[in-house]
């Protein structure tokens, strides 16, 4: 373990340990040997955390303050995360496993988060409403107050940052619970908000287990919001505290999502596009395209193209310059994604590659999987319905365009979708009939911190990024003023 390997609880803009002194060993997914401790928070951490954030919002220039202020901030955050980019890309990717590539494309997209928060945080305007005889009715936007934020493991930096970032720029304070498998990177960046220019108390990271510590932090009162980023078990569970406690939830949850391949496809880009899609994050992506549904006169042709892809990807930790796939994120994962393989092909699945643990000797210590893709599998089929959240791609083929969309609305799942196409009338025609959050047209999976990101059906509610995403950590109070000057007597 390196020198500064231990990690604790950064509450009101100090860094200690969890209340019960408890702490856990992280390991690097690429070798399962320690490389760091991290304090383990409580209850009684969540309360204090609250408490702290709660006395924040009241006391310190943060939210009732001059939106500039906090635009300066956020923006010098930014500038400050930027410049450790290259550190903060390696601890990702020594903490989560994914590839350096990945970790450098993540910090980007946090710093460009910031950055367009930043110019939000003074826009926030009200509206003036006509209404009838002497009066004047306008609307203000104010911060909640304390929003908690709980993320996953699969981008820990980016999806903790796509909500407390907004949530910071409207003034509100914050919360924050990563992932107990991930959180140093978020640890590592609120220990630079001081330097940023923004009050202790502000920005509040408080790892440890979702069950205990994170429904604690919901349950709190002093909790005005909750985003959660996660499965949809557990999002349905923050729904109810959130449901009990009549606040807003923006939850982001799981997908299964389709990628359709209509016959007149560039084939050589959409095999790049899809294997981007499913075998990038090592298939950890809550919008991973994991059931291809592809014309069947291209079906042949495109599976040995994405077969040869898959077979020459190189397989290796994330650190390794040249690697192009990391690990699973845990020996757990592992284990899960390989059960899935072997119920595909219990359920008839036909194995085009992969479909086992990688890397011989070389990688026996991590947790590689190789990259998978199983044809003939039916609709029905588990592994063809459930998230399987690893390198598997599950393949299906359609005749008529209208069973495409079926087939790809045939889940219930509606986070994302992709469609390949030249023809720009049948990808309109697609993607309108698409029941997805995102629909993208011969692209892999992409977004930008200002594009929506949210999903349909079971994939969540509400959505985060946008002018919108920020919107929904404030509230509108409505004022109507009596301006009618007094009658003259007599
Ligand atoms: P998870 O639901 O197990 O955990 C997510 C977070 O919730 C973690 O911080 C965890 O500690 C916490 N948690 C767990 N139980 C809790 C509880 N009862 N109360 C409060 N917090 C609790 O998910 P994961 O395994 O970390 O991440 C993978 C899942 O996340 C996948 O389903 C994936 O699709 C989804 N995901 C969705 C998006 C999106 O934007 N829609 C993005 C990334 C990941």
């Amino acid at each position: 373990m390196a020198a500064d390997s231990t990690y604790g609880l950064l509450v009101a803009g100090a860094e200690g340990p969890a209340a019960g002194g408890e702490s856990a060993e992280l390991l690097d997914p690429s070798t399962n040997r320690p490389i760091a401790r991290v304090a383990v928070g409580t209850a009684d951490d969540a309360a204090r955390a609250m408490e702290v954030a709660q006395r924040a919002f009241e006391g310190s220039d943060w939210a009732g303050g001059d939106g500039a202020r906090r635009a300066r901030s956020l923006a010098r955050l930014a500038r400050l995360l930027d410049e450790r980019a290259e550190e903060f890309a390696r601890l990702e990717t020594e903490n989560m496993g994914k590839t350096l590539r990945e970790s450098r494309i993540d910090v980007g997209f946090v710093v460009r988060t910031l950055e367009y928060v930043s110019g939000l945080a003074d826009k926030l305007e009200g509206t003036t409403i006509p209404v009838p005889g002497s009066r004047l009715n306008y609307t203000v936007r104010e911060a909640l107050g304390v929003t908690v934020h709980i993320a996953p493991w699969n981008y820990p930096l980016l999806l903790a940052m796509r909500s407390v970032a907004p949530a910071l720029a409207a003034g509100n304070t914050v919360v924050l619970k990563p992932a107990s498998l991930t959180p140093l990177t978020a640890i590592r960046l609120a220990r630079l908000a001081r330097e940023a220019g923004i009050p202790d108390g502000v920005l509040n990271v408080v790892p440890g287990p979702g069950g205990k510590l994170g429904e604690a932090l919901v349950r709190d009162r002093r909790c005005r919001s909750v985003s959660f980023t996660g499965s949809s078990e557990v999002g349905r569970r923050i729904a109810a505290l959130a449901a009990e406690r009549l606040i807003p939830a923006a939850l982001e949850l799981g997908g299964k999502s389709p990628v359709v391949v209509l016959p007149d496809a560039d084939l050589d880009r959409a095999a790049r596009g899809i294997a981007l899609g499913i075998f990038g994050n090592a298939g950890q992506m809550c919008w991973a395209g994991s059931r291809l549904i592809v014309h069947e006169s291209v079906r042949e042709t495109l599976l040995a193209k994405l077969r040869a892809i898959a077979e020459a990807t190189r397989l290796g930790p994330g650190t390794e310059e040249g690697v192009e796939m990391g690990p699973l994120v845990s020996r757990d994962q592992e284990a899960r994604v390989l059960e899935y393989v072997r119920s595909a092909r219990d359920d008839g699945g036909r194995l085009v590659t992969g479909g086992a643990k990688a890397g011989g000797d070389r990688l026996a210590e991590g947790n590689f999987v190789q990259p998978t893709v199983v044809d003939g599998l039916a609709p029905d089929a588990r592994a063809a319905r459930e998230e399987i959240f690893g390198p598997v791609l599950s393949s299906f083929a359609f005749g008529e365009v209208d069973e495409a969309v079926r087939l790809a609305n045939a889940t219930a799942y509606g986070l994302f979708a992709a469609v390949w196409t030249r023809d720009l009338a049948s990808a309109h025609h697609v993607a309108r009939r698409l029941e997805a959050g995102m629909v993208v047209v011969n692209e892999p999976p992409l977004t930008f911190p200002q594009t929506p990101f949210g999903g349909f059906k079971e994939s969540g509610l509400g959505s985060e990024q946008g002018a919108r995403g920020l919107e929904g950590y404030t509230r509108t109070k409505n004022v109507l003023l009596n301006v009618a000057l007094p009658k003259k007597k007599g």
